[in-house]
């Protein structure tokens, strides 16, 4: 999932508490310590109320989502350059056939050695000129493979959520923006997270589609990642596009998930990353405090037991409604 705090680094800003103070973790074992829980209501965003309040609720199938990972688990470990990541390549390539998918492969140059890495993407084209991005991480944690880590919030979450949300817009028609969904690779560190050491896939995919002209077209990025906690609380990205970020709480407002969302405000090294450094619209969805403490985070204790189909549900459902009201958005 996060990057940052996957290798351990979360800059945890105290927004109210200590105006501007960040607190760098080094070490996986020390991430959460100094969780500071800080309360930032978004101010209203500029929406079309009338359109927002006549759209039909879209939901998924959370049970459907919750069976994907369990089978995305059962593959095991799922690092960068290994059987097993395959294995999840073909599953999830399994699952898009007869949509339009493309895969941006490419060769990262890791400090432990070279490995292929794949960003799979599937179009699902609208009505509007322009692109709404929905993306997720599917590679697992690279250090621990050896460990009986199986990953099951941490990649396993967003693979699943990913492949529902596939199924919602395969079978709809698409009034508005075109949806896009990027199963992202290579997303955690090798070794030890660094600004080169991680995010492989996302940095590739920005670049390229800064070059190719894609990335003026999108409108939106919204990232999820680690979000089958049981315990579900969305953190406060304070990296992520603040008017973005107040779309989210006003989905999740009217759907009444907002006790969910934004009860700290952290600063989290994500997939999201590359795309907010290039000017497009980012906000990554992500719960930080798995288990008292964030100590599942990175631990083979990161299981399916700890996770909950009511949060793939919640999650879930504020992405839809998240993009319907980005449609509604008059630009
Ligand atoms: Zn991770």
């Amino acid at each position: 999932m996060i990057a940052a705090r996957k290798a351990g680094r979360i800059g945890v800003i105290m927004l109210i508490a200590s105006m501007g103070v960040a607190c760098g973790h080094e070490n996986t074992e020390e991430a959460g310590k100094s969780a500071v829980s800080t309360t930032v209501v978004p101010a209203p965003a500029d929406l079309a109320p009338a359109t927002a309040a006549t759209t039909p609720v879209a939901t998924i199938d959370s049970a459907r989502a919750m069976q994907y990972v369990r089978d995305v688990v059962k593959f095991g470990a799922r690092p960068i350059g290994s059987e097993n990541h395959k294995k999840l390549e073909k599953y999830i390539l399994g699952h898009l056939r007869g949509d339009k998918v493309e895969v941006d492969a490419f060769e990262a140059d890791t400090p432990e050695g070279k490995f292929p890495v794949k960003n799979i993407i599937t179009k699902y084209p609208g009505t509007r000129e322009g692109i709404i991005v929905i993306a997720g991480h599917y590679d697992t944690n690279y250090p621990l493979r050896d460990t009986g880590y199986v990953g099951a919030n941490d990649g396993g979450s967003s693979t699943a959520l990913l492949l529902e949300l596939a199924n919602h817009f395969r079978s709809k028609k698409n009034d508005g923006y075109s949806v896009w969904l990027v199963w992202t690779d290579g997303e955690e560190a090798v070794k030890q997270w660094t600004s080169t050491d991680s995010l492989y896939g996302s940095r590739h995919l920005a670049e390229k589609w800064q070059k190719d002209g894609t990335l003026k077209k999108i409108k939106a990025f919204l990232l999820v990642d680690m979000i089958g906690d049981a315990d579900l609380n969305v953190d406060q990205d304070t990296g992520s596009t603040s008017w973005l970020q107040n779309v989210v709480f006003q989905a999740a407002t009217r759907l009444g998930y907002q006790s969910h969302f934004y009860g700290r405000a952290i600063g989290v090294e994500d997939d999201h990353l590359p795309f907010v450094r290039m000017g497009v619209p980012s906000v990554d969805l992500i719960d930080l405090n798995y288990g008292y403490g964030n100590v599942f985070h990175h631990t083979p204790q990161d299981t399916l037991d700890k996770l909950s189909p009511k949060s793939l549900q919640i999650v879930g459902d504020v992405v839809l409604e998240t993009v319907s009201l980005v449609n509604s958005l008059k630009n």
